[in-house]
C-alpha cells in the first residue's frame, strides 16, 4: 500500500476510537512526509534534534511536530522556538531547560514523562522512584512553561505478546496512579504514549491514547550505521 493509503486506513481505524496517530517520519524523505501530509496527517514524530530542525525548515507550518528520542539539555534551544510536544522528557535538568527556552519564546511546550518500562538497559527513561520524586519536587512545581500532558514508554523489543502487553498494562496503571495522585483536577493530563509499529494493537488494547508508527506508514527504514544509541541525540 502507498502512504497515502496507510495514513488513510490507520485514520479511520484511530480517529473513532480517540487514539491519536503520531506518523514516525524519522529517515524519511520530505517528499515521503508530504505524501502523508497531503492525505491529512499533521502529527510527525522525529527521534534525532538535527534532522528535526531540517524538516521544521522545510516543511508545511501546520505540521505538529513531536520530539520522541531522547534530548540532551544543550540541544533544547535548537527545538524550543516551534516543537509542539516533547515525548521524550526523562530527567528534571532537561525540563527545567525545555522550561527556560520555553519562556523565552513566551512559549508553553507540552512534554511526556518518558517511563522506562521495557526489560532492556538500552531504553532511556525514568523509573517509578525517579518519575514520583520528579513530582514532588518543588522546583517541578515552579515551572510555568512546561505542561506535562501525561506519560510516554517504550516496550521491550520482543515478539512475545504476554510481556509486551505486562509492559504496557503496568505503564497504564502508572498513568492512572499519577493522574489520581499528581494530575487530577488537570484535564490537560489526557496522554498515554505507546505502541510502535510492531506492538500498537496490544497498546490500544491496554490504554494507550496515542501510538507512535513508522514502519507500518512509511515501510521499513534503512539502517543508518555507527549510531551510539537510537535516538540519543
Ligand atoms: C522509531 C520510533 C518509533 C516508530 O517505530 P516503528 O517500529 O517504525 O513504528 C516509535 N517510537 C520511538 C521512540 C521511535 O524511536
Amino acid at each position: 500500500m502507498s502512504i497515502a493509503a496507510n495514513i488513510e486506513s490507520l485514520q479511520l481505524d484511530l480517529k473513532p476510537i480517540g487514539v491519536c496517530l503520531v506518523a514516525v517520519s524519522k529517515t524519511k524523505s520530505n517528499e515521503e512526509i508530504m505524501e502523508a501530509y497531503t492525505a491529512g496527517q499533521r502529527v510527525f514524530g522525529e527521534n534525532m534534534v538535527q534532522e528535526l530542525v531540517d524538516k521544521y525548515e522545510a516543511l508545511p507550518k501546520d505540521i505538529e511536530w513531536h520530539l520522541i528520542g531522547h534530548l540532551q539539555t544543550n540541544k533544547v534551544k535548537y527545538v524550543a522556538p516551534f516543537v509542539t510536544m516533547i515525548q521524550s522528557v526523562d530527567s528534571l535538568k532537561v525540563l527545567k531547560e525545555i522550561e527556560k527556552h520555553a519562556a523565552k519564546h513566551g512559549r508553553v511546550i507540552d512534554c511526556l514523562l518518558q517511563v522506562h518500562i521495557a526489560d532492556e538497559e538500552t531504553k532511556f527513561g525514568l523509573d517509578h522512584a525517579d518519575l514520583i520524586e520528579l513530582l514532588r519536587s518543588e522546583e517541578f512545581a515552579s515551572l510555568q512553561h512546561v505542561r506535562i500532558r501525561g506519560l510516554m514508554g517504550i516496550a521491550t523489543n520482543t515478539d512475545n505478546e504476554k510481556i509486551v502487553k505486562e509492559e504496557f498494562y503496568e505503564l497504564k496503571m502508572l498513568f492512572d496512579g499519577i493522574k489520581a495522585s499528581f494530575f487530577n483536577s488537570v484535564s490537560s493530563f489526557d496522554t498515554l504514549s505507546m505502541g510502535m509499529s510492531s506492538d500498537y494493537q496490544w497498546a490500544i488494547e491496554k490504554g494507550s491514547t496515542m501510538v507512535r508508527l513508522g514502519s507500518t506508514i512509511f515501510g521499513k527504514r534503512v539502517i543508518k550505521h555507527f549510531k551510539l544509541k537510537d535516538g540519543d541525540n
